[in-house]
């Protein structure tokens, strides 16, 4: 019939008409993908006929409309696309290959995903006086308009980080290593590495801007990107490494 689908026709005969078809749409791909640990593009036709097949072979004797809208919301509400499927919440994690080899940011494979571009930034988390520094995104491009902390393309060391924070009008006095973190955007991926810094002179104006952790929560619209650093506002050096000014201070380590 024009102007319906494969999938569109599975949904409406398994679930109106109760008959023992699949319905494939990209959230069952993402989900089939994952639970076999597959590398098979699922932009390509092939694959999405052997994934459809699969489906087929796991539909049980009744109630397949059920197990499709199961698999379709399993994939639109947990098993989420770009890396961050949430695997705690999922009842299907203990049969899930991906989860268990920890290859759910790596898979579905997909077109795009194999376009995607890295960039390596850093990422500075800069306290004075119980405020934080932020700044506003350009209102092009990624993320428009969000604010977000301080940060440069590349992998600065330690001497760098404190340049870089000296060079938004701040002092460091100290400075810690920030665990790494990522996050994937539909054609890039952002690999950071991060410092929290307490300085003892807050530049003034903007940028940057100062907020409390109170504030930047309430007022504030951090991407998600950039969450993993917001959490140390609350629990500043938790997790991070050593204050990597020791040394230069000549204390011990
Ligand atoms: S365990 Fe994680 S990756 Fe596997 S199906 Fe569930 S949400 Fe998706």
């Amino acid at each position: 019939m024009p102007g319906i689908g494969a999938y569109t026709a599975g949904a409406i005969a398994s679930i109106a008409f109760g008959e023992r078809v699949p319905a494939v749409d990209g959230n069952v791909l993402r989900v089939i993908a994952r639970l076999a640990a597959d590398r098979g593009d699922i932009g390509e036709p092939d694959t999405r006929r052997r994934f459809t097949l699969l489906v087929t072979q796991m539909l049980p004797a009744e109630k397949a409309g059920d197990f499709n809208q199961a698999l379709m919301d399993l994939g639109a509400t947990v098993c989420l696309p770009n890396g961050e499927p949430r695997c705690g919440l999922c009842p299907a994690r203990n049969s899930c290959e991906a989860f268990r080899q920890g290859l759910t940011a790596e898979i579905p494979v997909t077109t795009q995903q194999k376009k995607r571009r890295i960039e390596d930034i850093t990422v500075f988390v800069i306290s004075c006086d119980g405020r934080f520094a932020l700044r506003k995104r350009d209102d092009k491009g990624l993320l428009p308009n969000l604010w977000e902390f301080p940060n440069t393309e590349g992998r600065l060391n330690a001497e760098a980080a404190a340049a870089f924070a000296r060079s938004l009008g701040v002092t460091p006095i100290e400075v810690y290593e920030l665990p790494e973190a990522r996050h994937i955007f539909t054609h890039l991926e952002w690999r950071m590495k991060g410092y929290f810094i307490r300085a003892a002179q807050c530049g003034a104006g903007e940028p940057p801007v100062w907020a409390t952790a109170d504030e930047i929560s309430r007022s504030y619209s951090i991407p998600t990107a950039l969450k993993t650093y917001e959490a140390f506002c609350r629990n500043p050096t938790a997790g991070a490494g050593k204050d990597l000014r020791q040394s230069e201070r000549g204390e011990p380590s």
